[in-house]
Protein backbone atom coordinates (compact mmCIF):
# COMPACT_ATOMS: atom_id res chain seq x y z
CA UNK A 1 0.00 0.00 0.00
CA UNK A 2 2.84 2.34 0.55
CA UNK A 3 3.52 3.13 -2.90
CA UNK A 4 -0.09 3.98 -3.94
CA UNK A 5 -0.99 7.48 -3.85
CA UNK A 6 -4.38 6.81 -3.83
CA UNK A 7 -7.12 5.94 -1.11
CA UNK A 8 -10.32 5.04 -0.35
CA UNK A 9 -11.15 5.73 3.33
CA UNK A 10 -14.06 4.89 5.68
CA UNK A 11 -13.48 7.72 8.29
CA UNK A 12 -15.43 5.57 11.29
CA UNK A 13 -17.74 2.98 11.77
CA UNK A 14 -21.01 4.62 11.51
CA UNK A 15 -23.73 5.18 9.62
CA UNK A 16 -27.64 6.18 9.94
CA UNK A 17 -28.81 4.13 6.92
CA UNK A 18 -29.64 0.32 6.86
CA UNK A 19 -29.25 -0.28 3.22
CA UNK A 20 -30.22 -4.45 2.78
CA UNK A 21 -26.84 -4.97 0.76
CA UNK A 22 -24.87 -3.08 2.85
CA UNK A 23 -21.60 -4.61 4.65
CA UNK A 24 -22.62 -3.33 8.02
CA UNK A 25 -25.56 -6.04 7.78
CA UNK A 26 -23.50 -8.95 9.09
CA UNK A 27 -23.73 -7.05 12.49
CA UNK A 28 -27.13 -6.74 12.44
CA UNK A 29 -27.12 -8.98 15.55
CA UNK A 30 -24.12 -7.48 16.99
CA UNK A 31 -24.08 -4.44 19.29
CA UNK A 32 -22.11 -2.29 16.89
CA UNK A 33 -19.89 -2.37 13.92
CA UNK A 34 -16.73 -2.62 14.88
CA UNK A 35 -14.52 0.27 14.41
CA UNK A 36 -13.89 3.90 15.18
CA UNK A 37 -13.67 7.57 13.98
CA UNK A 38 -10.10 7.99 12.25
CA UNK A 39 -7.88 9.86 14.74
CA UNK A 40 -6.23 13.23 13.78
CA UNK A 41 -2.69 11.34 13.99
CA UNK A 42 -3.72 8.86 11.32
CA UNK A 43 -5.27 11.73 9.42
CA UNK A 44 -2.06 13.62 9.33
CA UNK A 45 -0.19 10.56 8.24
CA UNK A 46 -2.72 10.11 5.13
CA UNK A 47 -2.90 14.10 4.00
CA UNK A 48 0.53 14.19 4.02
CA UNK A 49 0.97 11.05 1.90
CA UNK A 50 -1.82 10.49 -0.50
CA UNK A 51 -2.76 12.35 -3.94
CA UNK A 52 -5.96 11.56 -4.26
CA UNK A 53 -8.69 10.84 -1.36
CA UNK A 54 -11.72 9.11 -1.54
CA UNK A 55 -14.56 9.36 1.36
CA UNK A 56 -16.53 6.67 0.43
CA UNK A 57 -17.11 4.06 3.24
CA UNK A 58 -17.93 0.51 2.82
CA UNK A 59 -18.79 0.72 6.72
CA UNK A 60 -19.92 3.78 7.17
CA UNK A 61 -20.84 7.12 5.60
CA UNK A 62 -18.18 10.20 5.46
CA UNK A 63 -20.68 12.35 6.65
CA UNK A 64 -20.75 11.02 10.32
CA UNK A 65 -17.49 11.95 11.02
CA UNK A 66 -17.46 15.28 12.82
CA UNK A 67 -14.16 16.23 11.58
CA UNK A 68 -14.96 16.37 7.78
CA UNK A 69 -14.93 20.06 6.87
CA UNK A 70 -11.44 19.77 8.46
CA UNK A 71 -10.30 16.80 6.49
CA UNK A 72 -11.71 18.10 3.48
CA UNK A 73 -10.08 22.04 3.97
CA UNK A 74 -6.91 20.20 4.38
CA UNK A 75 -7.40 18.58 1.13
CA UNK A 76 -8.05 21.96 -0.50
CA UNK A 77 -4.92 23.31 0.77
CA UNK A 78 -2.74 20.40 -0.33
CA UNK A 79 -4.24 20.19 -3.49
CA UNK A 80 -5.28 16.59 -3.04
CA UNK A 81 -7.52 15.15 -5.24
CA UNK A 82 -11.03 14.41 -3.43
CA UNK A 83 -14.36 12.67 -4.09
CA UNK A 84 -16.83 11.94 -1.40
CA UNK A 85 -19.76 9.87 -1.80
CA UNK A 86 -22.70 10.32 0.57
CA UNK A 87 -25.87 8.90 1.14
CA UNK A 88 -27.04 9.47 4.89
CA UNK A 89 -29.02 12.48 5.61
CA UNK A 90 -29.60 13.33 8.83
CA UNK A 91 -26.51 15.97 9.44
CA UNK A 92 -28.39 19.19 9.77
CA UNK A 93 -28.07 21.36 6.71
CA UNK A 94 -25.41 23.59 8.59
CA UNK A 95 -22.57 20.66 8.81
CA UNK A 96 -23.66 19.82 4.86
CA UNK A 97 -22.65 23.20 4.09
CA UNK A 98 -19.38 23.46 6.10
CA UNK A 99 -18.12 20.83 4.22
CA UNK A 100 -18.82 21.97 1.05
CA UNK A 101 -17.56 25.64 1.59
CA UNK A 102 -14.17 23.68 2.96
CA UNK A 103 -13.28 22.48 -0.36
CA UNK A 104 -14.78 24.05 -3.65
CA UNK A 105 -12.61 21.88 -5.79
CA UNK A 106 -14.31 18.59 -4.18
CA UNK A 107 -16.56 15.92 -6.39
CA UNK A 108 -19.82 14.78 -4.19
CA UNK A 109 -21.56 12.21 -5.17
CA UNK A 110 -25.19 11.58 -3.84
CA UNK A 111 -26.81 8.19 -3.58
CA UNK A 112 -30.25 9.19 -4.62
CA UNK A 113 -32.05 5.83 -5.65
CA UNK A 114 -35.08 7.04 -7.40
CA UNK A 115 -37.25 9.91 -7.30
CA UNK A 116 -36.37 11.76 -3.84
CA UNK A 117 -39.49 10.83 -2.09
CA UNK A 118 -38.83 6.78 -3.20
CA UNK A 119 -35.01 6.35 -2.37
CA UNK A 120 -35.50 5.31 0.93
CA UNK A 121 -37.15 2.13 -0.44
CA UNK A 122 -33.21 0.96 -0.63
CA UNK A 123 -31.44 3.43 1.68
CA UNK A 124 -33.67 2.61 4.50
CA UNK A 125 -33.95 5.23 7.19
CA UNK A 126 -32.96 8.02 4.17
CA UNK A 127 -34.56 10.96 3.98
CA UNK A 128 -34.33 11.73 0.30
CA UNK A 129 -35.94 14.87 -0.08
CA UNK A 130 -33.54 16.31 2.25
CA UNK A 131 -30.82 14.75 0.72
CA UNK A 132 -32.24 15.79 -2.38
CA UNK A 133 -31.89 19.82 -1.27
CA UNK A 134 -28.08 19.12 0.40
CA UNK A 135 -27.18 17.77 -3.39
CA UNK A 136 -28.60 21.06 -4.86
CA UNK A 137 -27.05 23.11 -2.20
CA UNK A 138 -23.60 21.83 -2.95
CA UNK A 139 -24.51 23.35 -6.63
CA UNK A 140 -23.36 26.84 -5.12
CA UNK A 141 -19.96 25.77 -3.90
CA UNK A 142 -18.33 22.61 -4.92
CA UNK A 143 -16.57 21.53 -8.73
CA UNK A 144 -18.69 18.30 -9.67
CA UNK A 145 -22.31 17.10 -8.06
CA UNK A 146 -23.03 13.63 -9.40
CA UNK A 147 -26.28 12.32 -8.21
CA UNK A 148 -26.45 8.53 -8.14
CA UNK A 149 -28.91 6.38 -9.09
CA UNK A 150 -29.15 2.54 -8.72
CA UNK A 151 -32.08 1.05 -10.40
CA UNK A 152 -34.31 -0.95 -8.37
CA UNK A 153 -37.65 -2.13 -9.31
CA UNK A 154 -39.21 0.24 -7.63
CA UNK A 155 -37.41 3.23 -9.56
CA UNK A 156 -37.00 1.57 -13.03
CA UNK A 157 -39.68 3.42 -14.45
CA UNK A 158 -38.72 6.99 -13.37
CA UNK A 159 -35.33 6.95 -15.09
CA UNK A 160 -36.65 9.31 -17.55
CA UNK A 161 -37.67 11.90 -15.09
CA UNK A 162 -34.75 11.73 -12.71
CA UNK A 163 -32.61 12.54 -15.68
CA UNK A 164 -35.16 15.29 -16.72
CA UNK A 165 -34.28 16.76 -13.37
CA UNK A 166 -31.09 16.40 -13.22
CA UNK A 167 -30.40 18.06 -16.55
CA UNK A 168 -32.33 20.80 -15.21
CA UNK A 169 -30.18 20.91 -11.69
CA UNK A 170 -26.93 20.79 -14.16
CA UNK A 171 -26.15 17.62 -11.72
CA UNK A 172 -24.40 14.89 -13.52
CA UNK A 173 -26.34 11.78 -13.04
CA UNK A 174 -24.60 8.23 -12.71
CA UNK A 175 -27.45 5.77 -13.88
CA UNK A 176 -26.09 2.12 -12.17
CA UNK A 177 -26.93 -1.23 -12.45
CA UNK A 178 -26.59 -3.56 -9.41
CA UNK A 179 -25.38 -7.31 -9.87
CA UNK A 180 -26.35 -8.01 -5.96
CA UNK A 181 -29.69 -8.93 -6.83
CA UNK A 182 -30.68 -12.89 -5.45
CA UNK A 183 -33.31 -14.50 -7.88
CA UNK A 184 -36.09 -13.13 -5.20
CA UNK A 185 -34.97 -10.08 -4.28
CA UNK A 186 -37.93 -8.03 -3.79
CA UNK A 187 -36.18 -5.05 -4.79
CA UNK A 188 -35.01 -6.48 -7.93
CA UNK A 189 -35.61 -5.12 -11.34
CA UNK A 190 -36.46 -5.90 -14.86
CA UNK A 191 -33.65 -8.06 -15.95
CA UNK A 192 -31.88 -5.50 -18.74
CA UNK A 193 -31.39 -3.34 -15.93
CA UNK A 194 -29.55 -6.29 -13.28
CA UNK A 195 -25.98 -5.85 -13.81
CA UNK A 196 -24.03 -9.18 -15.72
CA UNK A 197 -20.75 -10.49 -14.98
CA UNK A 198 -18.85 -12.67 -17.27
CA UNK A 199 -16.89 -15.76 -16.43
CA UNK A 200 -14.14 -14.04 -14.55
CA UNK A 201 -15.92 -11.52 -12.82
CA UNK A 202 -15.75 -8.83 -14.85
CA UNK A 203 -18.82 -6.38 -15.49
CA UNK A 204 -20.00 -7.14 -19.08
CA UNK A 205 -22.05 -4.48 -19.65
CA UNK A 206 -19.94 -1.47 -18.02
CA UNK A 207 -19.74 0.56 -20.79
CA UNK A 208 -24.09 1.03 -20.17
CA UNK A 209 -24.50 3.73 -17.51
CA UNK A 210 -21.65 5.61 -19.37
CA UNK A 211 -23.66 5.63 -22.47
CA UNK A 212 -27.02 5.65 -21.10
CA UNK A 213 -25.24 9.07 -19.85
CA UNK A 214 -24.27 10.45 -22.86
CA UNK A 215 -27.07 9.34 -25.06
CA UNK A 216 -29.82 11.38 -22.75
CA UNK A 217 -27.78 14.69 -21.83
S1 LIG B 1 -25.21 4.43 3.19
FE1 LIG B 1 -23.44 3.15 2.70
S2 LIG B 1 -22.56 2.58 4.71
FE2 LIG B 1 -24.63 3.36 5.08
S3 LIG B 1 -25.93 1.54 5.14
FE3 LIG B 1 -26.00 2.34 3.04
S4 LIG B 1 -24.36 1.24 1.92
FE4 LIG B 1 -24.00 0.98 4.14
Amino acid sequence: MLDRKEINLDLSNKCTLECPKCARSQYLNKKEVPGNFLSDHDWSLIRDYFKCVNFCGVFSDPIMHPKLPEMLRDCFERNIKTHIHVAASQKPKDFFEECFKANPKARWVFGIDGLPSDSHKHRVNQDGEKLFEMMKLSKKYVARTVWQYIIFNYNEHTIEEAIQMAKDLQVEFLLQKSARFTPNDPLRPSEEYVLRRDNNGYNSDSQWSHERKNAKR
